[in-house]
């Protein structure tokens, strides 16, 4: 039996990578991308919004809040804990779940104000004609 041993990064070494903001950026878009295919997209208030679809509540047995994140980040050779310590900071706020790295500030702020000056940033479809009486 052979056992295939994971590329794992030790914690320095993904400190290191995500450290440089070109691979930040990189990650982070495309673990947005990966987990908007896996997860359930809702509309509030016109807006995309994506979410794990489980009550955040260790109560809850069907809730694994980082399942996605612990199979990319081995596919990517990353350390996960190390991974979510190192976004906690970086958007300055806890993460109990992945589907809270889909909450980003800035990219809402981006999307406010395509919304107000009707510009389409980095390929967003925004929602213009639903937009009601403004
Ligand atoms: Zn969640």
């Amino acid at each position: 039996m052979s056992l295939k041993l994971p590329k794992m990064r030790s914690v320095h070494m993904t400190y290191l990578y995500l450290s440089d903001p070109e691979n930040l950026e990189k990650f982070l878009s495309e673990f947005r991308q990966n987990l908007k295919k896996k997860y359930q997209k809702i509309i509030v208030e016109g807006e995309e919004r994506y979410t794990c679809g489980q009550e955040h509540t260790r109560l809850n047995p069907s809730w694994a809040p980082f399942q996605h994140l612990e199979r990319y980040c081995l596919e990517k050779g990353l350390d996960d804990f190390e991974v979510r310590d190192f976004l906690e900071e970086y958007l300055r706020r806890p993460i109990i779940c992945e589907c809270d790295i889909l909450i980003d500030h800035r990219e809402q702020r981006k999307r406010d104000l395509a919304r107000i000056f009707g510009l389409d940033f980095e390929g967003y479809d925004l929602l213009i004609e639903s937009r009601e009486g403004c």
